[in-house]
């Protein structure tokens, strides 16, 4: 198995997930929020599977990772949005990539109303105040659509701060904010809902919904049951068994003491693979189906594992096996969240991909 982890990607499970938020959607239109490379996990080597299974609406963060994306489409008819603004700089990108611009303030609105143009979409802010259109500009541009009158207005968008959290208030009173402008801004089309709010209901589909995390094997949330499947592992070899008597230490500053005899294995995985440092006397790794303890601080390039329970697993030669079905248990224990667990993995781990493209 070598030296190094690798980052095993199941295009099969990505294309069942991707299924499986489209039957959630009902009628609404499912794109795929494609961003910072797939959520780490890369773009290009995703999307067109993403393609062929009938997504023709993709959303990116930047014009470079649009252009990307459409060389890996091949072209194609499919539309690819940019999600953090305008960039009148990258003018010339959006027309020959023909990528869609979400306007998401009046400066945006103003470059982008100096030409050539395609198509575009309005982000309206409705209680995030981080992007989009603040709400005194949403009611004077439709109190003035004049504005509007040379563009090609395809979707009107808007995003939930809270959609992990079904309870929260703060759902409903964006759903209502959102269709009291949007429903003006009409026959464009409303887009409100990511991973999240297609897990909130009909109510919160409206014409297109962008999920990315559900694609991936996750939830925002790390405690409502999503029905998404596991797509990524980072498979680590062992690459040294021993024993370690009661007493001894294991790792950088000695902070693990054994208990008592134990069996341990050095995996090549650190958090110079991505894997986080946070999770040293914390994390776990599945050599076959047992669980398998990380022992002390979790190194650059290694870490030790507790193996007294799978010398069997170990002598056929499993890898150590990280993120998988356990991807939402690893970021809790790490403190953080799917999303960072993916997009945190390093460019080390060469990508692996199963599954037809
Ligand atoms: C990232 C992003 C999404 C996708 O969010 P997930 O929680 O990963 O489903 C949708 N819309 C916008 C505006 C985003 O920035």
């Amino acid at each position: 198995m070598g030296l190094s982890a690798r980052l095993v990607i199941d295009r099969d499970a990505l294309a069942r997930n991707f299924q499986a938020l489209r039957k959630l959607a009902g009628g609404a239109e499912t794109g795929a929020s494609i961003k910072a490379d797939a959520y780490g996990l890369g773009a290009s080597a995703l999307a067109p599977r993403l393609a062929r299974e009938g997504c023709r609406t993709f959303f990116v963060a930047t014009p470079d990772e649009g252009a990307e994306l459409r060389r890996a489409l091949g072209g194609g008819e499919a539309d690819i949005w940019v999600l953090n603004g305008y960039d009148p700089a990258a003018r010339q990108l959006y027309v020959d990539q023909r990528l869609g611009a979400v306007l998401n303030q009046a400066r945006e609105l103003a470059d982008f109303a100096q030409g050539p143009t395609g198509p575009c979409a309005l982000h309206l802010d409705t209680g995030m105040n981080r992007r989009g259109l603040p709400a005194r500009d949403a009611q004077a541009l439709i109190a003035a659509p004049g504005v509007l009158d040379n563009l090609d207005l395809r979707i009107v968008m808007s995003h939930l701060a809270c959609a992990e959290d079904p309870a929260h208030a703060m759902n409903a009173a964006q759903r209502t904010h959102f269709m009291a402008l949007a429903d003006r801004l009409r026959p464009a089309r409303l887009s409100l809902a990511n991973t999240g709010g297609v897990m909130l209901g009909a109510d919160y589909h409206f014409d297109l919904v962008r999920p990315g995390i559900g694609l991936y094997g996750a939830s925002a949330s790390l405690d409502v049951p999503h029905p998404f499947e596991a797509v990524v592992r980072l498979e680590a070899p062992v690459l040294q068994v021993r024993a370690v008597s009661s007493g001894e230490s294991v790792g950088y500053g000695a902070s693990f003491t054994a208990p008592r005899d134990m069996l341990t294995a050095t995996a090549a995985v650190g958090y110079g693979d991505g894997l986080p440092r946070a999770l040293s006397g914390k994390g776990f790794a599945r050599i076959g189906q047992a669980r398998a303890p990380l022992l002390g601080r979790v190194s650059m390039d290694l870490v030790v594992l507790d193996v007294t329970d799978c010398e069997a697993e170990l002598r056929a030669g499993a890898p150590a096996v990280f993120l998988g079905a356990d991807l939402t248990e690893t970021a809790r224990l790490a403190d953080t969240l799917p999303y960072e667990l993916l997009t945190g993995l390093s460019a080390r781990p060469a990508r692996v991909y199963e599954g037809a493209l």
